[in-house]
């Protein structure tokens, strides 16, 4: 598997490369060179295929011979002992990706992610550093993905109150080689910190840095596998298919695209943005202007600069027409988010979690302007989260206690451990050093 820099000035590399960069030197995104359409074969047998045998394909497919099947094999099996099962919700399905170890989709990425660079890290000598912005749900599913892989060690950075108490805690107390970061400050601080180090010359000498992010190609790659698993699962497979994405930093609905590429017949994908509308904007205007981000109650979508436009715009040639071909856009105030989770909740007996409640009114509004159907296509929202990771928000919506899963039972009565910080440079710099 080759990759190239989307910004066209650093090397291309391979895939053991680009994993364990995460970033190329020309601070572009690696992506990789053919996205080609699957064989006949994978569509013959998907009826058939479990999740991890439906991901050895498409894994396969995409990444080539850089891995030997075995080992391929084996880091899916470990990987994925979860499922992501399609339910009806009225007239939509919602495919939720909430069933691994911190009850949010990112579990799928970073626990192939963590396991690849395990492998590819193999008899080498040098520690290397993995450095995570997260608004929320990277931290968690990172430090999850990464607990105790050797020759690794993980460096998180959140925002100081800007998580959720559960969310804090998934990725504070877990000790060994995850190390939390609490920065005064927003997300995009964060971000700023970790894209300043991987640029910074004397860390490099250094240390060994690598990303963990969405930017990161080995989290890419796992997250086009639910897509495929959610088409499996709907009955009638000729109808139009919509695939409604709650949206922040793209990883999610980029990861779509790659399957969109490998054949999967998606009709439109809708991207859910919250009130962090940068995307949405530039949908409309054709104008892409970052923004500082704003707290919602979907915090893990309060992004204001999403790294993975830069990808979407190299799939699309940065052609406004391409994109709004294949991508309609929305965004949703809390108001609105609050109302859905009610509303939802009244009527059909299911909670959504913030994230898929901006989902779930993409998709609404998506079918009313575009007069669909329902009955005639497959709508299908993805869950980003389990609700009671933000049962403060929901609760009250709901009138009633989110039951807490056994699986987050522990992590709620761990104790937090973090170090605080301001978001300075010098100051992350020195520390990262000295540690
Ligand atoms: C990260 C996250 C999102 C946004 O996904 P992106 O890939 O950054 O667009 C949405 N919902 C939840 C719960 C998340 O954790």
């Amino acid at each position: 598997m080759k990759l190239y820099s989307t910004k066209k000035i650093a090397p291309d590399v391979d895939l053991k490369e680009a994993v364990l960069k995460g970033l190329p030197a020309d601070n572009g995104l690696y992506m990789p060179y053919e996205i080609k359409p699957i064989d006949a074969a994978f569509w013959e047998n998907l009826p058939t295929y479990s999740f991890t045998e439906m991901a050895f394909h498409v894994a396969k497919h995409l990444i080539g011979a850089a891995i030997s099947d075995a080992d391929l094999n084996m880091i899916i099996q470990r990987a994925y002992n979860f499922d992501a099962p399609l339910v009806k919700v009225g007239d939509y399905k919602i495919v939720e990706l909430f069933d691994g170890p911190t009850l949010a989709f990112k579990d799928f990425g970073a626990r192939f992610m963590g396991r690849l660079m395990g492998h590819f890290l193999k008899g080498n000598d040098k520690e290397v550093n993995i450095l995570v912005a997260t608004s929320g749900d990277t931290g968690s599913a990172v430090a999850h993905g990464f607990l105790n892989v050797e020759g690794i060690k993980v460096t998180i950075l959140y925002p100081k109150g800007k998580v959720s108490d559960i969310q804090e805690k998934q990725f504070t107390t877990l000790g060994a080689n995850i190390t939390a970061v609490e920065i005064d400050g927003t997300f995009d601080d964060c971000q700023a910190l970790v894209k300043q180090a991987f640029l910074d010359k004397t860390l490099n000498e250094k240390l060994t840095l690598s990303s963990a992010n969405s930017i990161n190609i080995a989290r890419l790659i796992p997250q086009s596998f639910y897509y495929f698993y959610a088409y499996k699962q709907v009955e009638n497979k000729s109808l139009p298919l919509y695939f409604s994405v709650p949206s922040g930093n793209f990883g999610n609905l980029t990861a779509g695209l790659f399957a969109k590429k490998m054949g999967l017949p998606i009709t439109k994908m809708i991207a859910a943005n919250n009130s962090n509308a940068i995307f949405t904007h530039y949908h409309k205007s054709g104008i892409f202007e970052p923004q500082r981000s704003v707290q919602t109650i979907s915090n893990a979508m309060d992004v204001g600069n999403p790294s993975n436009f830069a990808r979407m715009m190299d799939l699309y040639n940065n052609e406004i027409e391409k994109v709004r071909a294949e991508i309609a856009a929305y965004a949703f105030n809390d108001e609105q988010t609050a109302t859905c989770i009610k509303n939802v909740a009244e009527k059909y007996a299911y909670v959504l979690c913030p994230h898929t409640a901006v989902g779930y009114l993409g998709m609404e509004a998506f079918v009313a302007d575009n007069n669909i159907n329902p009955a005639e296509s497959n709508n299908i929202i993805l869950s980003t989260a389990h609700p009671v990771k933000f049962g403060d928000v929901v609760e009250p919506l709901i009138g009633k206690k989110v039951e807490i899963p056994e699986r987050l039972q522990n992590i709620i009565n761990g104790k937090k451990l973090s170090i605080p910080m301001a978001p300075d440079f010098t100051t992350f710099k020195e520390w990262l050093l000295n540690k």
